[in-house]
């Protein structure tokens, strides 16, 4: 389970949010590596300077994802730092979001089944009755009309988007 998160989309997307798009490269690499690495290793294995590695390990650092251990050296007395990443940690941060994700949806199922919903054409915004009066009917988005959706098909989508949040959620369980 370990290794299978970072195969995950919304995880590589999560990673490339929080530290850029080499983030969810870089963190595959260093797991599947499985010891501690330092910069100068992982930039081995990326085309990217160890400046950008350093930013990156310090922006996972900052969420909690990616660990160092400092060891003195030997030979030059200075310290060297090794880094690691937390997959459990990542498994935690994206089950808050979907938990979160979840709650919300249903939020708004609960709405769609006691409220008309108004959908603008180009189906970029979505509102009950009383917002899409205050808007005159025109998607504040796109600026194209808004019209009275068909309750079943969005009360549908929702419920499939629960569902696929589920799945998740009880995939993320396996891994924290
Ligand atoms: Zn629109």
């Amino acid at each position: 389970m370990k290794k299978e998160i970072l195969d995950l989309n919304i995880t590589k997307d999560f990673l490339a949010g929080i530290a850029g798009k080499h983030a969810p490269e870089l963190a595959k690499i260093m797991v599947e590596k499985n010891k501690d690495l330092t910069d100068e290793e992982i930039s081995k294995k990326l085309p990217l300077k160890i400046t950008e590695i350093r930013t990156i390990l310090n922006q996972l650092h900052y969420r909690g994802i990616a660990c160092y251990n400092k060891a003195k050296t030997k030979r030059s007395g200075w310290y060297n730092y090794t880094w690691n990443i937390r997959t459990k940690r990542i498994a935690e941060l994206l089950l808050e979001k979907k938990v979160e994700e979840q709650a919300k949806m249903e939020k708004k199922q609960e709405m769609e089944k006691n409220y008309e919903i108004f959908e603008c054409a180009n189906s970029c915004s979505q509102m009950v009755f009383e917002i899409a009066a205050e808007y005159q009917f025109k998607c504040p988005e796109c600026g194209k009309p808004m019209n009275l959706a068909n309750g079943r098909k969005i009360s549908k989508a929702s419920s499939q988007r629960i569902e696929s949040i589920k799945r998740e959620i009880s995939v993320l369980k396996k891994a924290v």
